[in-house]
């Protein structure tokens, strides 16, 4: 073993691991990155099929956000926003975000991260009801299986039943509907069906509780880190019925879909919603630097800048020089490649065709895709779309069959999930389908032996 992996081991707790099996198999040491490529310290080149965490939209050798992070670090390498202070970067960013995003969305209030995005929220709109003299307005809205982040509040919000047990979550007033998850939970029902009777949960738990009683729904557009579940089409329109119906704020967590995943700058526009909140971070700075911000539509922003209490609320990166510096520079990039319009037109078309062909392997039970996020279904019986037994660890293992084809695609359960840089081109495309159709080759012969 590498020193490095030694003292990995000896020394470093790692985020959403098992300490023991990890120390017992050693970390993998990524030493640099080029373009959609990521090495290891054996100098393996691996396909980011995951951009990072969703993150690396831009690719990893994006030279005009390496300069505006050093000119901005030479320059003002940090001040803060509170006390009534600001700085350039942070003025700037605020208004171009003003300009991309939906229409009516003008105001933002900025955090390091999806999680302190999702803090935010919760507060906001507490103190938004509480504002307008409706404080009985508390309790917000969630569904099962979904990933808003790991703070206290981000994981409450989440509806991830392994983190609530650790923690004693959900904070109060935090409830949770069912998930759109068709291929695993509606199988055999008509799909808009299915997303019509998911949505209309929403509607009975707000009168179950009482209107005058909740604040907001949360959701993401898409599904990330549940493994990408993409609603059926009747889905969304249905919550925004219902949200406008009982005046309750939508909170759309963009954090994975926002900046181009979708083929829309945000997916908020892919599907027709119109957010009150909109929680942004990951592909905002493309990962380069943390960022994180909340966009607030302007009715919300003008109980909040009319009200005469502080909102008491903050973290002492919101809106750090450098991060907003990277993210002016990604979005200016962004916009001078043409990429949102580039993924929509031509990458994702035939990342959709390509990524189908997938469909065809005997492991899969079904593979779907938007814009430049898609997932595979790991079945044991693709006639009947019958599951693997869970103590085989299918997922697990594909993603090392993956990792040791040349491509990083991530598990959840028996979902293998793809969402890699905006910039992949074609034949990287084809690369990383080919590395993917080896893994499963792999996978398929480790679990018939
Ligand atoms: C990653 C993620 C978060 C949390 O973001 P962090 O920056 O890790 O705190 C929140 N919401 C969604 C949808 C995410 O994918």
């Amino acid at each position: 073993m590498s020193t490095w992996i030694e003292q990995d081991s000896a020394h470093c707790l790692h985020p959403f691991t098992n300490f023991k099996s990890l120390n017992a198999k050693g970390s993998r040491i990524i030493t640099k990155a080029e373009g959609v490529y990521i090495y290891d310290e054996d100098g393996n080149k691996i396909l980011d099929g995951m951009a990072g965490l969703w993150c690396v939209n831009l690719g990893y050798s994006s030279q005009p956000l390496i300069d505006a992070a050093t000119e901005q670090l030479k320059q003002l390498p940090y001040y803060n926003l509170f006390f009534q202070t600001t700085h350039p970067p942070a003025v700037e960013l605020s208004t171009l975000l003003a300009e991309i995003t939906p229409e009516g969305m003008n105001h933002v209030f900025f955090t390091g991260s999806g999680s302190e995005c999702n803090d935010t929220v919760l507060r906001m709109v507490r103190h938004y009801w509480a504002s307008k003299g409706k404080a009985s307005k508390q309790t917000v809205i969630s569904r099962h299986n979904a990933y808003h982040g790991s703070t206290m509040a981000g994981a409450s919000l989440g509806g991830m039943k392994f983190m609530h047990a650790q923690g004693g979550l959900p904070l109060p007033n935090i409830v949770h509907i069912d998930q759109p998850y068709h291929f695993g939970e509606g199988q055999g029902q008509d799909v808009n069906e299915f997303g019509l009777e998911r949505a209309r949960q929403l509607e009975a738990k707000i009168l179950e509780l009482g209107e005058d009683n909740v604040a907001a729904f949360i959701a993401e557009p898409i599904q990330g880190a549940g493994g990408v579940i993409i609603p059926p089409d009747s889905y969304w329109p249905e919550i925004q019925r219902i949200c406008d119906k009982y005046e309750i704020l939508l909170i759309v967590d963009e954090v994975i879909c926002g900046f181009g995943r979708t083929g829309e700058w945000f997916a908020s526009q892919a599907f027709n919603i119109k957010p009150d909140l909109m929680c942004m971070a990951k592909g905002i700075t493309s990962g380069y630097l943390p960022l994180g911000g909340v966009m607030v539509r302007d009715h919300v922003a003008k109980v909040l800048t009319d009200a005469d209490t502080e909102f008491a609320h903050g973290f002492t990166y919101s809106g750090h020089p450098a991060a907003c510096a990277v993210a002016i520079a990604n979005i200016k990039e962004m916009q001078r490649l043409n990429v949102v319009n580039q993924v929509r037109e031509e990458i994702a078309p035939y990342f959709a065709q390509r990524w189908g062909e997938l469909a065809d392997h005997p492991l899969v039970g079904q593979a779907r895709c938007k814009g430049l996020v898609g997932a595979i279904e790991l079945v044991a019986d693709k006639q009947t779309n019958q599951r693997f037994d869970k103590d085989l660890d299918v997922g697990t293992r594909c993603r090392e069959h993956c990792f040791n084809a040349g491509v990083v695609l991530r598990a959840v359960g028996d979902s293998m999930i793809c969402s890699p840089p905006l910039i992949i081109s074609k034949d990287e495309i084809d690369q990383l389908v080919t590395k993917a159709k080896q893994a499963l080759d792999n996978t398929l012969a480790d679990v018939k032996s």
